[in-house]
């Protein structure tokens, strides 16, 4: 036997471990001291009322005859499918249910979906980068071509004719940066994949933390987009799902490749792979979707966007450089007079106890930028912008 050697190829990944190593020591030395933890990207609120509300209920079904479901489709409960389908018929994107997978969330998706593509791809990452694309991409065996992102084009890259990349990972808003992808840079993506027989796997974790009805939300709102393109989003962040799990992915029925129909094989896969989604969960995420779930999700990404204002107030009156924050839970900030971002780490950490996330973690275009994470409490947040301040303005 011999094991999936690529394994070896992975860089170790120290960036969460060092924060905890570092804010551990910091607060056994100094026992008294709160910390304002700014850097994890998970959240904090619970789920919605109307949530709970289905998810009981469907524990209940699962306890009568009558109403007990075992084993549920491979590609989602159809009643959810056609949920999703009519959502983004509300983002003004038409889609098939038999278009919509439902998912355990979008991380898990982001590598099974690479069953779809030949060893033999290379796959294009931006970088400062979410980890799991380089890592999915080195682990099925497959070259990563690294394009470097930066402040000069906001750190949202455009397609260049030397790329040679198969596989094109975008995720828009942008974990860690924040940035969001506008019509016409999304387009330039577009056009390139079509044009190189590409596939882009965007990534829309995010998608609905943008207020600005300018920006896209969804790969499929632009002109081409059915024949290059596979969207993975999740309620991970929408709707509180981190712990709950459930994602769905959408791979239009006009996407081929070599006379090949993703949507076809990977149908196929999940009938494989899984004996999908548990019912308890799909009926949860189905109360997400009605107008009242919709409503109570709204107002939990109003704390956090709320966080985002007290945040992105307290940098501009800094005068310092940052993007994100406005469309999306993350703020990405220049670390002040040319820090390195784990200096700056440090540096907030002895003098204000505030936990941030330093770029370089994202890969190297990342240093000298440092991430806040909106998902933390009001009350936190808001003693973190005073501190940032009242530090960073001597
Ligand atoms: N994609 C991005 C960009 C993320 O930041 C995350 C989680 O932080 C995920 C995907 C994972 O989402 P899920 O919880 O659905 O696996």
């Amino acid at each position: 036997m011999k094991p999936n050697r690529n394994y070896a190829e992975l860089k170790d990944s120290y960036l969460f471990y060092n924060i905890a190593q570092k804010t551990r020591a910091y607060l056994q030395e100094h026992p008294d001291h709160k910390l304002y933890r700014m850097g994890i990207g998970d959240v904090s609120l619970p789920l919605s009322p109307v949530v709970i509300d289905a998810l009981h209920e469907a524990v209940d079904d699962q306890g009568k005859k009558d109403t007990f479901h075992g084993y549920m489709p491979e590609t989602g409960d159809p009643t959810l499918r056609k949920t999703i389908a009519d959502y983004y018929k509300k983002k003004g994107v038409g889609l098939a249910e038999e278009e919509v997978f439902v998912s355990s969330g979008a991380s898990d998706e982001l590598g099974d979906i690479l069953d779809l593509f030949d060893r033999d791809n290379t796959a294009l990452v931006m970088e400062p980068a979410y980890p799991a694309y380089v890592d999915a991409s080195i682990i099925a065996g497959r070259e990563v071509i690294h394009l470097p992102a930066g402040k000069e084009n906001g750190f949202l890259p455009q397609p260049r004719e030397d790329l040679e990349a198969d596989i094109i990972y975008l995720c828009s808003p942008a974990n860690p940066t924040g940035a969001v992808f506008g019509h016409s840079q999304l387009k330039a993506w577009v056009d390139y994949a079509n044009s190189h027989d590409a596939v882009i796997l965007f990534d829309a974790a995010y998608e609905a933390f943008i207020e600005d009805p300018d920006l896209p939300r969804s790969i499929f709102e632009i002109e081409g987009a059915r024949t290059c393109a596979i969207e993975i989003c999740s309620l991970s962040k929408t709707a509180g799902f981190t712990g709950t799990r459930l994602g769905y992915t959408v791979i239009p029925i006009d996407l081929e490749r070599q006379g090949m129909n993703l949507n076809a094989m990977w149908v196929r896969n999940r009938t494989t792979k899984t004996n999908g989604v548990s019912y308890i969960i799909q009926k949860g995420a189905r109360a997400v979707f009605t107008e009242e779930g919709q409503k109570q999700i709204r107002d939990n990404i109003r704390v956090y966007k709320d966080n985002a204002a007290m945040l992105m107030e307290a940098l501009d009156q800094l005068g310092i450089w940052y993007c994100g924050g406005k469309n999306s839970p993350y703020i990405w900030m220049e670390c002040p007079e040319g820090m390195g971002s784990w200096d700056f780490f440090d540096y907030l950490l002895h003098e204000i106890q505030v936990v941030g996330t330093p770029g370089e973690g994202f890969g190297s275009c990342g240093e000298g930028y440092f991430r806040f994470s909106t998902f933390g409490s009001r009350e936190d947040t808001r003693e973190a912008s005073r501190r940032l301040v009242e530090l960073l303005r001597k």
